[in-house]
């Protein structure tokens, strides 16, 4: 059994890896984004608009990459993967008490919080503090 303070030192390197993903990802996003708000926005001339379209591919191109080499998220503790689905604790503030309503418009949401854990096409929309499968403090700030 590890302590909970081994826990968090064993998860850090895991939630800087991923934080430095999401900056990535998002400077991808906007790299790209904005060369296209360029180009529609100046409309400059066809030359011009093509470089910059060349531009925007490629932080389109590094996005995907990004993408695809994203870190894993797992709990130290119990080695359970941490970032697709809500098993029994809240990621948010690891109260045990996660509902899953089932149904059309079923959520899965927490008793204690009142977070609503969905997640969607592009990922989640939860901060991960708390292991969701043992309940154990990953890190204070949150991923
Ligand atoms: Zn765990
Ligand atoms: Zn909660």
């Amino acid at each position: 059994m590890i302590d909970a303070e081994e826990i968090q030192r064993a998860f850090a390197p895991q939630a800087e890896a991923y934080r430095t993903y999401k900056r990535r990802l998002t400077i991808c996003g906007i790299g790209f984004l904005g060369t296209l708000l360029t180009i529609g926005v100046l409309e400059p001339p066809l030359p011009v608009a093509y470089a910059l379209g060349v531009v925007a591919a490629s932080f389109w191109a590094a996005g995907v990459v990004v993408e695809i080499r994203s870190p894993a998220l797992t709990c130290p503790a119990c080695e359970h993967g941490l970032d697709r689905a809500v098993d029994v604790y809240c990621p948010q503030c690891g109260q045990g008490g996660v509902r899953h309503d089932s149904g059309l418009f079923g959520r899965t949401r927490c008793a204690a919080c009142r977070a609503t854990l969905v997640s969607g096409k592009r990922g989640r929309f939860w901060k991960i503090g708390y292991c969701t499968f043992c309940g154990a403090l990953l890190t204070s700030t949150g991923v």
